[in-house]
């Protein structure tokens, strides 16, 4: 059985270092120069719009994938029409307008922050007058880890905000006072849905910098609630992911992705099967594995560069996980896992790794 990947980065990569184990293979399709998946499979290299070779690539694969939600939906039009992909096509166009996902959201009954729609300059002070300052300015499309966001905080930053939104459609959205931001990773495999631990998130600059899984959370069974309701609407079938914030006791949907996501990276060593794995298991029409977690993990990113790998080893219960790409300031290179099954023994490997950075 050979697994078709749309785009080689880290997750395809993790994605690969499930799967090999069960038997799988591997094809990824990337644009990029440097792809870090390339090592466990054969890559296509080329752009998302070059038919031939997205037909090539789809001829060598029973199934087909993907690692990012930014898949233009051309590329998925030119692949043959007998090819499966999963997650539906349906998830991947929510996911690409921020609008369209917000309204999905509010069609669904999900609160979320209160969004204007922003064309001009007239949008713009009808957002002040709707969502008050600060709200934050998002493009509609293609932003990520905070990118293609400005925080307005008084008028004169309405022409910092003009610049992006003549650019670009936009968004307007309420600045949302959470007391923290937790995420929800559901596998939604034929006729099962299965839940890992609701992860609580720190975000440092708009990128994760720290995950821990809360066994357990009171507020796990409203997120529950909502990703069955936003599953059954995409008719999903792989893992998906959506990104709280949470105020007293409601939760707000931020936005979801219709893939594996960085906030389950913890259950490579935490959980019975992976978010990876289970991904895999729910495309293939395989039984899921359990989502069962073995005690407390938090997982660290790592940007720009990995701390000195030696001294990270000599760390008890940590777990290394080197992308191997190339350093460059904020980019992800990799990741560390802390899994046992006694906080205090977590606690002690999260201090001896902070002495480290
Ligand atoms: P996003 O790319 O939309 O996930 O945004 C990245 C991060 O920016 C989020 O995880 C939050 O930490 C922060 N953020 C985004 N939108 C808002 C908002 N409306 N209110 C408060 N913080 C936000």
């Amino acid at each position: 059985m050979i697994v078709g990947v749309l785009g080689a980065g880290q997750l395809a990569r993790m994605i690969a270092l499930a799967g090999l184990p069960m038997g799988l293979n591997f094809c990824f399709y990337d644009s990029a120069d440097e792809c870090c998946a390339e090592p466990l499979g054969k890559l296509f290299r080329g752009s998302f719009d070059d038919e031939n070779l997205l037909k090539q690539f789809a001829d060598e694969v029973d199934i087909i994938t993907y690692e990012f939600e930014n898949v233009p939906l051309k590329t998925i039009d030119l692949l043959p029409k007998d090819k499966v992909v999963y997650p539906s096509v349906k998830a991947l166009d929510y996911t690409q307008d921020r609008l369209k996902e917000k309204n999905l959201f509010k069609e669904l009954g999900l609160p979320t922050p209160g969004f204007k729609e922003i064309n001009n300059f007239e949008d713009l002070q009808n957002a002040k007058k709707e969502l008050g300052f600060p709200f934050v300015i998002k493009t509609r499309s293609g932003g990520y880890d905070g990118k293609g966001q400005l925080v307005l905080k008084q008028e004169s930053d309405f022409e910092k905000a003009q610049a992006l939104y003549e650019a670009v459609p936009c968004i307007a959205e309420e600045w949302v006072k959470f007391e923290r931001e937790v995420s929800l990773i559901s596998v939604c495999g034929k006729d099962d849905i299965r839940f890992y631990d609701l992860n609580e998130n720190e975000h440092r600059n708009g990128v994760l910098y720290l995950t821990q899984n809360k066994e357990n959370d009171p507020i796990q069974d409203q997120a529950i609630q909502w990703a069955k309701k936003l599953a059954k609407k995409l008719d999903y079938r792989g893992v998906l992911t959506i990104e709280f914030f949470q105020c007293g006791n409601t939760l707000l949907a931020n936005e979801y992705a219709p893939r594996v996501h960085n906030s389950g990276h913890w259950t490579i060593e935490g959980a019975t099967s992976s978010q990876f794995e289970n991904h895999l298991r729910a495309i293939l029409d395989k039984p899921l594995g359990s989502t069962k977690s073995h005690g407390y993990s938090k997982m660290y990113n790592c940007l720009g560069s990995l701390p000195n790998k030696e001294s990270l080893l000599s760390i008890e219960d940590l777990h290394v996980h080197d992308y191997d790409k190339t350093p460059r300031e904020g980019r992800k290179v990799g990741h560390i896992n802390i899994t046992h099954s006694s906080l205090d023994s977590v606690k002690k490997s999260e201090s001896d790794f902070l002495n480290l950075v």
